[in-house]
């Protein structure tokens, strides 16, 4: 198949860990590595942030990966990238033009609507259509239920975000939960998929090197430094266990921005610092700053155990990582993770912002090394068994085979156009 996957800020090549670069840049790499495995010629759209990246390279994965110019080439936050999107959507449009896919797959709302309105404009051009399938990473209308009006969304996404997902074939959802979610916004079940997110088991692994500790119990907690992590209910939680005489653990916090001298004036960084300060635990806390993709397995492996405590998360990648490395983990029974994780079998649940439970957790993981190791056995074998990159992308694929199913693709009329439009000097 031709595949071609939009995803406007996330792009394979970012370094994550940063504010807006985490789980989806590496679910759309993975993804679309595993489906070049497959077979299948998959290129990735994503816009243009630096003048060093060329519009069109191969990754050394075999994904081609199309940096599209639409706004400034310089980063610019997601939240602020909507104004750029119909320029985004119509060199898009250009390339599927000349290059048709047989699928598009949008990643975010913003790459739905560039997704949708690139295959109207191939469809006023009387040009073949592609089937269009969605992957949301996150829902707007969660984000605002928790956020309230700390949510930086461009208020379009009330209405658009819906639009998209009932607009599209087919809409591909990472857990249960938020296939709850978009039928509750009124998207049929017939035309929701789950497909879960992945992990790669050949660098995520028990064995290999890990970053030594000493006789503390260490705990990390992986991510973007975002508040809705929760990342202060753990340092509540370490607090409340220093009260009771506890202080032999402590908390590897990793992910930031890249620089450390950065790192140290990061507002989220200043407000975990205070909240371990006020408590008291400031001197149990190490902040790892931005861990490369490549030095990530090592520090999983050296922890005894990770915390993953969001308000919310529509996926959550670190826990799959945790366990395909064999860690066990504490997570907040919240979207993705309360499928994951299994309770009692892979790690514990607690509820999202409740420190006392977490505290507690902590504690029954802290004296029961066996418990820790039985749980981390059971996490490589169902991470293993149910979560690897290539079962993600087998499964991607009956998504994609059953839209073509329904779908009347006019092989004949793609090569009428490519010619076409060869044909037309200049026209791309
Ligand atoms: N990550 C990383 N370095 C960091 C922090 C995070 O490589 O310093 C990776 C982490 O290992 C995981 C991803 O970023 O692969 C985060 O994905 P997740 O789905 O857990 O969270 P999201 O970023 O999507 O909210």
């Amino acid at each position: 198949m031709r595949i071609s996957m939009v995803s406007e800020h996330a792009s394979p090549l970012a370094a994550v860990g940063g504010e807006d670069a985490g789980g989806q840049n590496i679910h759309v790499a993975e993804l679309a590595a595993a489906l070049v495995r497959r077979g299948h010629e998959v290129t990735v759209f994503t816009r243009r942030d630096s003048e060093r990246l060329h519009w069109e390279q191969r990754l050394p994965s075999g994904v081609a990966l199309v940096n599209v110019d639409a706004g400034p080439a310089r980063a610019v936050p997601k939240d602020r990238l909507l104004p750029y999107i119909p320029e985004f959507a119509e060199r898009i449009a250009r390339y599927w033009a000349e290059d048709p896919p047989q699928v598009v797959h949008g990643h975010f709302w913003m790459s739905g609507i560039a997704c949708i309105e690139a295959v109207g404009a191939l469809q006023k051009q009387g040009l073949p259509v592609p089937a269009v399938a969605q992957t949301f990473h996150a829902l707007g209308v969660v984000k605002r239920r928790h956020q309230g009006v700390e949510d930086t969304s461009p208020a379009e996404r009330e209405s658009l975000e819906p639009w998209v997902a009932r607009s599209v074939d087919r809409v591909i959802a990472t857990c249960p939960d938020e296939a709850f979610e978009l039928r509750s916004m009124g998207v049929s079940q017939r035309r929701i998929s789950i497909v879960p997110c992945g992990v790669d088991t050949e660098k995520f692994t028990p064995d290999g090197p890990a970053r030594r500790h000493g006789a503390r119990m260490r705990l990390a907690a992986v991510g973007r430094l975002v508040p809705r992590k929760g990342v202060d209910t753990v340092i509540t939680a370490l607090g409340l266990l220093a009260e009771s005489g506890r202080r032999d653990i402590e908390l590897v916090i990793a992910g930031g921005d890249a620089s450390k001298d950065r790192i140290a004036s990061d507002p989220e960084v200043r407000r975990l610092r205070d909240l371990a300060a006020a408590l008291g635990v400031e001197n149990q806390l190490i902040f790892a700053g931005q861990v490369a993709r490549d030095e990530m397995p090592a520090l999983l492996r050296g922890v005894d155990a990770v915390v993953c405590t969001p308000w919310y998360e529509p996926f959550g990648i670190v826990p799959l990582e945790a366990m395909a490395c064999g860690v066990p983990l504490i997570v907040a029974a919240v979207g993705g993770l309360s499928e994951t994780v299994v309770d009692g079998v892979t790690g514990l649940h607690v509820p999202p912002k409740d420190p006392a439970a977490l505290a507690q957790a902590v504690r029954t993981l802290a004296d029961d090394p066996a418990l820790r190791a039985s749980l981390g056995a059971a996490g490589v074998e169902r991470a293993r068994s149910r979560y690897t990159w290539d079962r993600v992308a087998a499964d991607t694929e009956r998504v994609y085979r059953a839209m073509l199913d329904h779908w009347e693709w006019p092989a004949a009329d793609v090569e009428a156009s490519r010619g076409r439009l060869r044909r037309t000097e200049g026209a791309l």
